[in-house]
């Protein structure tokens, strides 16, 4: 087994996707990396130029990071950020897309890739632990499938595992109810956070085309 196959089964060891998991912590390490090491490198900063500042999830999730962090604390992010505005103030091209949504549409790939390759020794375990693929994982994971009877047995057990998820759902709808005399299990306390895990995924990783697809939506929002 490697390390990228232990890393994948320990992720699955808990509720939820084990993909969006790996790519949080990625996300996680690579934000305190930047804010330890480097708030002085110039290719960090020029990074964080090029972007304007990196996405808006990603620049806040920085500075939420940087201040609930006692040995990070706002000072790596202040000179990263006063580099950024005075850059804009000079009139400086925001060219590239942010440097945390490269890093992490990388990873995934990585990981996507690798869950796919290593499937025939991970899809028991898969099967027999509490992870949910989120629906967009899920997609990517399979269309990397060539082989048709782990393609069958993979949607299978995803089939499987969101029926589960659905009667939870249920199970804890009808708890509400006075008549049903009970407080809901532990399982189905969780099954409305892992459906919509399942459904939209983590918070983490590469920012996909959202504010676009708000622009189009909404076109006449005041600002
Ligand atoms: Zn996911
Ligand atoms: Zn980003």
């Amino acid at each position: 087994m490697d390390v990228i196959e232990a890393e994948l089964r320990r992720a699955m060891e808990e509720p939820g996707c084990p993909v969006c998991r790996l790519v949080e912590k990625f996300e996680d390490e690579e934000i305190e990396t930047i804010l330890y090491e480097h708030p002085n490198d110039p290719a960090v900063r020029r990074a964080f130029r090029r972007s304007g500042g990196l996405c808006r999830r990603h620049a806040w999730k920085v500075l939420r990071l940087a201040l609930s962090n006692p040995l990070l604390g706002p000072h790596g992010v202040s000179v990263i950020y006063e580099d950024v505005l005075e850059s804009y103030l000079r009139g400086e091209n925001e060219t590239e897309e942010c440097l945390l949504c490269r890093l992490t549409a990388e990873k995934e790939r990585i990981l996507i890739e690798s869950l796919a390759d290593r499937l025939p020794n991970l899809i028991e375990a898969y099967e027999n632990s509490p992870a949910i693929l989120c629906r967009r994982h899920y997609g990517e994971v399979l269309r990397e499938i060539t082989d048709e009877s782990l393609r069958r047995r993979f949607s299978e057990v995803q089939k499987r595992k969101l029926e589960g998820l659905r009667k939870r759902l249920e199970g804890l709808i009808k708890s509400f109810d006075y008549r049903a005399g009970r407080k809901p299990t532990e399982a189905e306390r969780k099954a409305i956070l892992e459906a919509v895990e399942f459904l939209a995924g983590r918070e983490v990783g590469p920012e996909r085309g959202r504010r676009e697809r708000r622009e189009k939506r909404w076109p006449l929002r005041l600002r």
